[in-house]
C-alpha cells in the first residue's frame, strides 16, 4: 500500500481557486487527496470539492506561508502567486509545484524569453524595455523598426498584454510597464505539447496539439488532438519540449506553446508551469488526464504512461461580446444534444465578453468529425447576461 494515499494526514495546498483548479479537484475527490484552496474569490470555482476553502490573497506573503505551512506539497493553478512564500516553503521542505526558480523565470516575460536565449532554445528575437517610454525612445531614435510584438512582461494573459504593432499609432494605447519588442513569426501553425515531469526527472508528453485562435479576440478557440502536423514535426516538437523542461528542470507540469513557421522551423513561444487549457481534453482523450500526472508529481507517486484513447477537439466556451453580470445560457438543450461531447462548466457567476465560462470536449473517428461536433455544440450555446 502506497504510504500517501493511506496517509490521511497528508494534504496538498492548491494556490488559486479557478477552473484549473476546480477540474484539479475532480481528479483529486476520484482518488482520495484532500486540497485546501486559498484564492481571494468568495465564489472561485474551485470552492466546491475542496476539503478547505480560503478567502485571500495569493500574491500576499504571510497569507500565503500561513495557508501552506502544514500542507505537504503546493501546487499552483495561476502565475501570479507569490514565489519569494514559495522560496520560503521550500527551506522548509515542502516542495512545490511547479518548483519556485521555474515560476520565478516564467512569471516575467523578458525573463523567460532571456532564458530561452541563454538556453539555446530556438524563439524568436527580441528586444526588452524596463517601460513604455524606453520603447517609444528606441522606436524614434531608430532603434526599433516595425512591425513588432509588443508583450507585457507581467499580468497579460489570455492575449491581453499582447498587440501587434505596425506603427507609431499602434503604440498610443499600450499599457505602461515593462515589455518585450519580438519579432513576428510567420506562423503556419500553434501548437502546443504538455509534460509532466518528476523530481526524479522521468517524462510523459501528452501529444501535441493544434490550438486555432479566435479571429478577433487573440484566444485559442478550439484545441485539436492529435494535431495535423507530419510525424517528423510533431517528434521535433516533442524533442524539443522535453529538451526545455529538462533545461529548466520542471517538476510538475509544463506546457509548452509553440509555433511552426510557415517555411517548417520551430520556436518556442511561451511556458505555462500548471495546467493548460491546451491540456484540458485530455481528461476525455486519454486514458491519465494533465490533471492526474499533476496529482501523481504532488504526491510522489508515479506518473502514468499515456495512451491517446480517441480524436478530440475541444472548444472554449466564452461570454459572448457586449455581455456583462449574472449568466445565462441560452440553447443548451439543444447544445446537450450533440453525440460525443462532454461539456465542463466552470461555475463563475458572472459573464464578460470572452470570459472563459466553460469549455466542451467532442470525440469522433476523425478529427474532423471531433471538431465539426465541437463546432456545432459551441453555434448551439450563447452564454448571455440577464443584465447585459
Ligand atoms: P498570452 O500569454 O496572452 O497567451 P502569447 O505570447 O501566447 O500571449 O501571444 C498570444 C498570441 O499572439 C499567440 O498565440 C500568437 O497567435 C500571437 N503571437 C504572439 N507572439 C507572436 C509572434 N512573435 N509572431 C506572431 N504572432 C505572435
Amino acid at each position: 500500500m502506497n504510504h500517501i494515499l493511506s496517509n490521511k494526514n497528508f494534504n496538498i495546498a492548491l494556490l488559486g481557486g479557478g477552473q484549473l483548479g476546480k477540474m484539479f479537484l475532480a481528479e483529486a475527490r476520484r482518488l482520495d487527496i484532500s486540497i485546501n484552496v486559498l484564492d481571494p474569490s468568495p465564489n472561485a470555482p474551485a470552492r466546491l470539492g475542496a476539503n478547505h476553502f480560503l478567502q485571500g490573497d495569493f500574491k500576499d506573503f504571510n497569507t500565503v506561508l500561513k495557508f501552506c505551512s502544514g500542507s505537504n506539497a503546493v501546487v499552483i493553478e495561476i502565475e501570479t502567486v507569490n514565489v519569494d512564500a514559495l522560496e520560503a516553503l521550500e527551506k522548509k521542505g515542502i516542495s512545490c509545484f511547479p518548483p519556485s526558480r521555474v515560476l520565478r523565470i516564467i512569471q516575467n516575460k523578458t525573463r523567460q524569453k532571456t532564458f530561452f536565449k541563454n538556453a539555446n532554445i530556438p524563439s524568436s528575437p527580441f528586444a526588452s524595455y524596463e517601460n513604455l517610454k524606453s520603447l517609444k525612445h528606441s522606436i524614434s531614435n531608430g532603434n526599433q523598426s516595425f512591425p513588432f510584438v509588443w508583450k507585457i512582461s507581467e499580468g497579460g494573459y489570455d492575449g491581453f498584454g499582447v498587440k501587434m504593432i505596425e506603427n507609431e499609432k499602434d503604440t498610443l494605447d499600450l499599457a505602461e510597464g515593462e515589455c518585450i519588442a519580438e519579432s513576428l513569426v510567420d506562423i503556419e501553425k500553434e501548437i502546443g505539447v504538455v509534460l509532466a515531469r518528476d523530481k526524479n526527472g522521468e517524462i510523459r508528453v501528452f501529444p501535441p496539439v493544434e490550438m486555432e485562435f479566435h479571429d478577433n479576440a487573440n484566444q485559442v478557440e478550439f484545441v485539436i488532438c492529435p494535431s495535423d502536423i507530419s510525424e517528423e514535426i510533431s517528434n521535433k516538437c516533442v524533442d524539443l519540449a522535453i529538451s526545455v523542461a529538462e533545461s529548466i528542470g520542471a517538476n510538475g507540469l509544463l506546457a509548452i506553446e509553440l509555433f511552426i513557421s510557415k517555411k517548417g522551423e520551430i520556436f518556442v513561444n511561451e511556458l505555462a508551469p500548471r495546467p493548460h487549457n491546451s491540456g484540458h481534453l485530455t481528461i476525455e482523450a486519454c486514458n491519465v488526464s494533465q490533471f492526474e500526472q499533476l496529482l501523481r508529481c504532488s504526491c510522489e507517486l508515479p506518473l502514468g504512461e499515456i495512451e491517446l484513447l480517441t480524436n478530440a477537439a475541444m472548444a472554449n466556451l466564452v461570454g459572448e461580446p457586449d455581455h456583462h453580470g449574472s449568466i445565462e445560457f441560452i440553447g443548451l438543450n439543444e447544445a446537450l444534444k450533440v453525440h460525443q461531447t462532454t461539456l465542463h462548466l466552470y461555475g463563475k457567476s458572472q459573464t464578460r465578453p470572452f470570459r472563459k465560462m466553460g469549455h466542451v470536449t467532442a470525440t469522433g473517428k476523425s478529427i474532423f468529425d471531433a471538431k465539426e461536433r465541437a463546432k456545432e455544440f459551441k453555434s448551439l450555446l450563447k452564454i448571455q447576461s440577464r443584465d447585459l
